[in-house]
């Protein structure tokens, strides 16, 4: 630009601030907008109140979240304050459907209020706050537009909170510090939940990692998270205050080793990713959810048709020593035998068998109807120290595709990459780039040791799954976390596990964590029955269960045959009841089948009395439950004219009903 034209338009800019600063006198009082849910039971109400952008949400008359601030401050101006509402208010009405067979629900129809609030600032639009209100969620983004000349701007901070009404208690799991944990590859959403706490702490001094679940007392639930998260922006975490108001926080200065900028750039026009508040008075909005994959659209088409289903490997059981070409053939053989459709290959496979004999693997597998999955150190320059490889690969576009491309000649499924740690926008960018080039070459993705997926299913048609839990691996590490299976068990459905796929990796049925199933190391404290339900617990349409081949004489044969027929894709999906943190029972339907699946983590025996009205009176159906001493077994029963069961899970028992 040249310099005549700078000052021209530093003039013309001069004249607007006094022209708004004239205008701004004359308006006293403050906007105050509403938009309400197609069945008008949630609503929003978005004000300028005193120059600051803020919105409240109720359900059925009763508050949800009180005033909550919007806005933020970029580098070319701040955003948070003095800014006033637009008085027109554009309305659209969103109906959609569109089908995803890697979620919780093949098919949905989505059926929202929308409106655009436009936020001035001395006479400039700003930005519009975008929303979207279905019956139970809450969606919001903010769109920035350019200022002058100005075609990008870095936000430094977000005023975007979440204030609760007192009494709120929170379901809630800290992000961890940066550059820690193993080999420094945290931060990767790998810690334990606190149930039932009070709202205004802030996790160990960084917030917490989402979703993050919510109780109004007895008025109901709500579920905080954001999806559509891309190379467009970083991730972003909640940083408690006290009084109950949670913000926007930004990844941590310390992530990807110091590399990389804390504060997203975005181009104007431009957009932030969704906020998203689900609200119920029960639990059943939380778990039946399909809000983070609502607001998104496919970014690109997917190659070819992907095939989900479930697998085995050998890693849980046997850990790094267990990648070799032998074990392999045991576990394609174990694969074969359970009616499975692959087996994850995990570290270390290029030293400890070769690429050779992995093309020799993937042809053994392919004549069984077996395809692999090949484990990848994610990292590069900016992360962690763990040594396992193959590294240097996945982390430049160069390599990577050379990789590949090598992986599509000899049938490779897809591809587990590991240890990302961190949520700054070039790590985002990092996990778009492996996506889109894995799905040049036909290949699934599954990620571990990573941030949560935020509506990736639908935003990249290979994306499987992700892990982003505590998962099964920890079973193995530590017996306290054996013994708090199924306390986690009973949060996820509601928290982790609803926004997106849980690469879990879990429903082991040795009793012991080592090849022997012998009495050393970790031992399971989960009954069999609790194994089998979680495999319809928890959702992933690309399932790796922990089991090993001795299962196949050691456990149960009715165990082991659930595990040959379970899905690992859903039609549907019903909260029937539960409480975080103490049992879960919830339906998924396959299909015309329906899978009931409860665990209980209690001390106490749960006894409750379910109403099933997916089965029809007469209907005969399989109860696999427990005994007090947590033997399982199963047995055909007949549902009766009202539809109900009594059901008895014990502490670290389980419930399946299927037909
Ligand atoms: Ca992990």
């Amino acid at each position: 630009m040249s310099v005549e034209k700078n000052l021209k338009s530093r003039n013309m800019m001069k004249f607007f601030i006094v022209m708004a600063m004239l205008l701004g006198s004359s308006v006293a009082s403050a906007e105050n907008k509403q938009i309400t849910s197609p069945d008008g039971k949630l609503v929003v109400t978005v004000s300028d109140m005193d120059g600051r952008p803020s919105y409240s949400v109720s359900y059925d008359n009763v508050l949800f979240l009180k005033p909550s601030p919007l806005g933020m401050i970029a580098n070319i101006g701040d955003f948070s304050s003095g800014m006033s509402l637009e008085k027109n208010v554009s309305t659209n009405k969103i109906d959609e459907t569109y089908e995803l067979a890697s979620i919780k629900k093949s098919k949905v129809r989505y059926v929202a209020n929308e409106a655009v609030f436009s936020f001035t600032q001395q006479g400039k639009t700003i930005y519009d706050v975008i929303f979207r209100i279905s019956n139970n969620d809450v969606a919001f983004k903010y769109k920035m537009y350019p200022q002058g000349e100005t075609l990008s701007c870095v936000i430094k901070k977000e005023a975007t909170g979440f204030a609760f009404p007192d009494g709120t208690t929170t379901f809630l799991c800290p992000q961890s510090k940066p550059m820690g944990g193993f080999a420094r590859t945290s931060p990767s959403y790998e810690t334990s939940y606190t149930a039932d706490d009070v709202a205004g702490k802030n996790g160990w001094g960084e917030g917490y990692t989402f979703p993050c679940l919510f109780r109004n007392g007895d008025n109901g639930w709500v579920l905080v998270s954001e999806t559509g998260v891309n190379g467009g922006y970083c991730a972003s975490r909640l940083l408690g205050h006290k009084g109950g108001t949670y913000t926007i926080g930004f990844p941590q200065e310390g992530e990807a080793n110091g590399n990389g900028t804390v504060s997203p750039g975005i181009a104007l026009p431009g957009e932030t990713p969704w906020r998203t508040i689900t609200v119920g008075k029960t639990l059943a909005p939380i778990v039946e959810t399909t809000v983070p994959f609502d607001v998104v659209k496919p970014l690109y088409p997917a190659k070819g048709e992907y095939t989900y289903g479930r697998g085995s490997w050998s890693w849980i059981i046997g850990m790094d020593g267990s990648t070799n070409y032998k074990e392999q053939l045991r576990y394609i053989d174990f694969s074969a035998a359970m009616g499975y459709q692959s087996v994850l290959v995990d570290a270390l496979w290029d030293k400890q068998i070769g690429r050779d004999k992995i093309e020799e693997l993937a042809k053994y597998g392919k004549d069984k109807g077996v395809a692999l999955y090949l484990w990848y150190n994610s990292n590069g320059y900016w992360n962690d120290d763990a040594p396992q490889t193959p590294r240097g690969i996945m982390d430049n576009a160069i390599a990577r595709r050379k990789e590949m491309k090598w992986m599509q000649s000899i049938g490779i499924r897809g591809i587990k990459v590991d240890f990302f740690g961190g949520d700054k926008q070039m790590t985002m960018q990092l996990y778009e780039d492996i996506l889109s080039d894995a799905n040049e070459y036909g290949l699934l993705v599954i990620f571990h040791g990573c941030t949560l997926p935020r509506g990736w299913e639908r935003m990249y048609p290979n994306f499987a799954s992700s892990e982003a839990v505590l998962a099964s691996e920890n079973l193995h590490f530590s017996q306290g976390s054996c013994d708090n299976e199924a306390f986690n068990a009973t949060l996820h459905p509601f928290i982790r596990n609803t926004v997106g796929s849980m690469d879990f990796g879990g429903s082991a049925l040795n009793k012991y964590y080592n090849a022997d199933n012998a009495p050393r190391g970790s031992r399971r404290v989960t009954s069999d029955v609790y194994a089998l339900a979680t495999a319809v617990l928890f959702q992933s349409p690309v399932q790796h269960f922990a089991l090993a081949p001795n299962n196949l004489t050691d456990a149960p044969a009715w165990a082991i045959d659930f595990m040959k027929e379970v899905p690992t894709t859903w039609d549907e999906v019903r909260f029937i009841d539960g409480y975080p943190g103490k049992y879960v029972i919830l339906a998924r339907r396959h299909g015309d089948k329906w899978y009931i699946a409860g665990v209980n983590a209690q001390k106490e025996t749960l006894k409750l009395k379910v109403n099933l009205p997916m089965f029809s009176n007469g209907e005969k159906v399989r109860l696999f439950s427990d005994d007090k001493v947590l033997q399982g077994g199963v047995k055909q029963i007949g549902i009766g004219k009202k539809q109900e069961l009594q059901l008895t899970i014990p502490c670290n028992g389980g419930v399946l009903i299927t037909k």
